[in-house]
């Protein structure tokens, strides 16, 4: 038993920053930079929560064993509901369980169509960008609209990657495809399934509070109260709705590396604790696995 898994009346001790990406998915560190940089920066338990993928998993794990460094299992899968675009955290889960590999793989394979479809919307509007460059630029795992946006730069077509979002590829522009069509139930069942703790992610962005309960039905446990998105007034909110509704509570900065303003690593520290909540539910909840 790792001390982790004691009760919460012995909390671990230490920093984590539960939402970070790495260049298997939009980011751009490696999985070994980013375990490196965190224990530099203090922390004693990150999660890497790369977008649809949890390649960088055991990539990451020598790494943090030799820096003793606690690496939780995590993953941010999109899920659409209502139009909106939905981001799920899932904490703890096994990366080798059928339903969810067979997912990933689609939701890959999704994600490639998804940039074509991109690409042509684009072209309509007179922006000529290759989707073969995307691929390029976003090199192994998972390809999405930051990829598509450094190209939009590389073009000159816009001077930051941040614009790309408020003018081409963001919701309601002419370039946008929404992540994945898939109901939140779905992707929360597959957390579940996989033997993870799901948490709805960085909920200003979805800004409906009342859908929070919508997901709780379907199995959500957790939300996102700390986030580099949150301003502490939304943190408050969040963290009071957390404890009304009887969620679970989680932080991360969403780590992009250099990808991404505004959310360095660091920038989001919870206690341990939370961790250990996390894994106190899992234990007590056993996987509904189905493969
Ligand atoms: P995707 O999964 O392909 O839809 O891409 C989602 C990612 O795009 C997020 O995780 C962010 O990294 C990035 N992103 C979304 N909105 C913005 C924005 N307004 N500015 C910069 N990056 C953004
Ligand atoms: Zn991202
Ligand atoms: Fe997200
Ligand atoms: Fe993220």
């Amino acid at each position: 038993m790792t001390p982790q898994s004691l009760s919460p009346s012995t909390p671990s001790a230490g920093v984590a920053d539960l939402h970070t990406h790495t260049f298997y998915s939009d980011g751009t560190d490696s999985p070994e930079r980013l375990v490196e940089l965190a224990k530099e920066l203090g922390f004693s338990t990150i999660a890497i929560t790369d977008h649809d993928t949890m390649e960088s998993l055991p990539i990451a794990q020598p790494t943090a064993k030799r820096l003793g460094l606690t690496l939780v299992p995590g993953i941010e899968m999109s899920a659409s509901a209502e139009g909106l675009e939905v981001h799920l955290l899932g904490f703890f889960l096994d990366p080798a369980h059928r339903a969810l590999q067979q997912h990933l793989v689609e939701q890959q394979a999704r994600r490639v169509e998804r940039v074509k479809d991109m690409v042509r919307r684009l072209d309509r509007i007179g922006v000529k960008i290759d989707a073969d460059e995307v691929f390029k630029v976003a090199g192994a795992g998972t390809v999405g609209r930051p990829h598509v946006a450094q190209v939009l730069v590389n073009r000159g077509y816009i001077a930051t990657r941040t614009e790309a979002f408020s003018k081409y590829i963001g919701p309601d522009n002419p370039g946008f495809v929404p992540g994945s069509p898939m109901p939140p139930a779905r992707i929360i069942r597959l957390i579940l399934d996989a033997g993870g703790v799901p948490v709805l992610a960085h909920p200003i962005y979805l800004k409906r509070d009342e859908l929070i309960k919508t997901f709780m039905k379907q199995g959500l446990v957790g939300l996102e109260v700390y986030h580099s998105g949150h301003t502490p007034e939304m943190i408050k909110h969040y963290d009071k709705l957390a404890d009304r509704l009887g969620l679970l509570k989680t932080g991360g900065s969403d780590y992009h590396g250099t990808s991404r303003e505004g959310s360095p690593i660091g920038a989001v520290k919870v206690p341990c604790a939370l961790v250990d909540a996390l894994r106190q539910w899992k234990e007590t909840h056993p996987a509904t696995r189905t493969s």
